[in-house]
């Protein structure tokens, strides 16, 4: 049976896990009785429809909401999973084939709705699936003092009892008295293993920084913090080597690692990462696993990560034991560019490289956040947070400017052009550049054609960027590279609603006039 990573990846086509989730993982996949507190949106399906993967036998999931349990089953489906479900909402042709799987071994997660529970007829089809593990969502459905009661949750204790198989529960509500009702509703009072984690690492300190001279810009920073213990993640093999060699000539101890290397080389630089006082090891993201270093100092990014939940896990590497620890990432132009064209070539379907280039454009509206940079990407995993003062944005917040006015008219060339252009062509149409390919397509008498020349290209870009990072705008991935309005951008392009934009990445965008006195 393949391991969890791998799973997450194959069959989900994620890089890495959100916080908590491998923990959860872990223990359920271990067959431990687990209560799971997640924020909505933090991600808990995955910790349990990966376990019911790694286990023998049927996991049941039991959920409230039809509407979730089908989607679910489709999603999954589409990756190649056997899942199903028994709902009020089923045909009976669907209802059939359920029947046909679960006799012939094949399904493994089995959506019931909880009403079911109360047919006396599911308990005994139960025992003879198989069922190895019962899965719990929306778990507080079952307290009687809450706004969701849901009398059948009751039910789910004696299903548990019958089965005597681990049972999985998650809910989003965290207050005590609730938990405490799921440990005994659903646990006969017995201590499962709670998580209840904020996700947050207050002595991170969190910043990014526009390319500029990266090689420069990685000295500085490791300069400052010459003799402690820091990572530098590089997107190349090449780069770990080259980028050691110099911080070893700036006087640096540091070492390269990357998979291409010997696993005796590589378990001779973990070694002595761990035990050296003051090394910095210049890496691939294939360092880490292997690393237990409480007092990481530093942790700085050459490119960009590949997704959010990457780069909360590898800056989350530093200041495990608490004290202070500093980060920076780096980003550019080429770097998204080149995470386009990954997901573009990739073989997945269309639908999640779409999801993907959305996950692409949170990144991406992290680096280019306006206000503090941990509530955005805390909020990335559903947490509220009130601005940390501890990150670049809360030391020094950017420029903002009202680009209601220019987003508009971004937006309205990439309708009037049918969502078929790149944004350099919507450029040259904005700043009225007449190239061949503008004319060929008469787009030069569009009424957008020149209507942005107060901006110049750079400022544009910058535009599109920042609008990419709103998500209000997604590259087709199945039209190269052009631009597709999302739901988000039509209240902007409808006049409903205002857009205001960071300024220094668009040096030229117009100032708001100065008025007399
Ligand atoms: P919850 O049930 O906690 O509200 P979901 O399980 O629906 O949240 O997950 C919320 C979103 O996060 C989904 O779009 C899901 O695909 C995405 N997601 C979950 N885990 C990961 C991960 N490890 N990497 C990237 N995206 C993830
Ligand atoms: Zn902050």
């Amino acid at each position: 049976m393949p391991g969890a990573a791998t799973l997450l990846r194959d069959v989900f086509g994620f890089d890495a896990f959100r916080p908590g989730q491998e923990e959860i993982i872990h223990t359920v996949s271990a067959g431990c009785n687990t209560l799971a507190i997640m924020p909505t949106g933090g991600g808990k399906s995955l910790c349990f429809q990966l376990p019911a993967l790694m286990r023998d036998g049927v996991t049941v999931v039991i959920s409230p909401l039809i509407a979730l349990m089908r989607d679910q089953v489709r999603a999954l489906r589409a990756a190649g999973v056997e899942a199903g479900a028994l709902t009020s909402g089923n045909t009976e042709e669907e209802t059939a084939e359920v029947w046909r799987a679960l006799d012939e071994g094949r399904l493994k997660l089995l959506y019931v709705a909880p009403e079911r529970l109360a047919a006396g007829a599911s308990l005994g089809m139960l025992r003879r699936i198989g069922v190895s593990l019962i899965a719990v969502d929306e778990a507080h459905c079952v307290s009687q003092w809450g706004h969701d009661f849901r009398p059948d949750y009751l039910r789910i204790g004696e299903l548990r009892r019958a089965l005597n198989v681990p049972l999985a529960a998650f809910t989003a509500t965290a207050d005590t008295e609730t938990q405490a009702e799921i440990i005994e509703k659903l646990f006969d009072g017995q201590q499962p293993q709670v998580f209840l984690h904020g996700f947050d690492r207050p002595n991170i300190h969190l910043a990014f920084a526009a390319k500029d001279q990266p090689r420069r810009q990685i000295m500085e920073f490791a300069a400052v913090r010459k003799g402690q213990s820091g990572i530098v993640y590089c997107g190349t093999r090449a780069k770990t080597e080259s980028l050691a060699q110099a911080l070893g000539n700036a006087g640096h101890s540091a070492c390269a690692y990357h998979g291409g290397m010997e696993a005796e080389a590589r378990r001779n630089v973990e070694h002595r990462f761990n035990s050296e006082d003051g090394l910095i090891v210049v890496a691939t993201v294939a360092f880490g696993m292997g690393v237990d270093k409480p007092d990481i100092r530093w942790v700085a990014h050459a490119d960009l990560p590949k997704s959010i939940e990457s780069y909360y896990q590898e800056i989350g590497r530093a200041g495990r034991d608490g004290a202070s620890a500093e980060t920076l990432t780096l980003f550019g132009p080429d770097d998204i560019r080149l995470r386009r064209a990954q997901i573009d070539e990739g073989l997945a379907p269309p639908e999640r490289r779409m999801a993907d280039h959305g996950r692409l454009n949170a990144l991406l509206g992290l680096a280019e956040a306006m206000t503090c940079r941990r509530a955005t990407l805390l909020r990335y995993f559903g947490e509220q947070a009130s601005p940390c003062g501890n990150c670049d944005l809360c030391d020094t917040p950017p420029e903002t400017f009202d680009a209601t006015q220019a987003v508009r008219k971004a937006l309205s060339a990439i309708l009037r052009t049918g969502e078929r252009f790149g944004a350099g062509h919507l450029i040259d149409i904005l700043t009225g550049n007449a190239t061949d390919k503008l004319r060929a397509r008469g787009h030069d008498s569009l009424p957008t054609f020149g209507v942005g020349r107060d901006i110049d290209r750079r400022g544009w870009q910058g535009i599109f960027r920042q609008i990419m990072g709103r998500d209000l705008i997604r590259p087709d991935p199945e039209r190269h590279g052009a631009l597709v309005m999302t739901e988000a951008a039509r209240p902007i392009l409808r006049g409903e609603e205002d857009i205001t934009l960071r300024r220094d990445t668009v040096a030229s965008a117009p100032r708001p006039a100065v008025r007399a006195l």
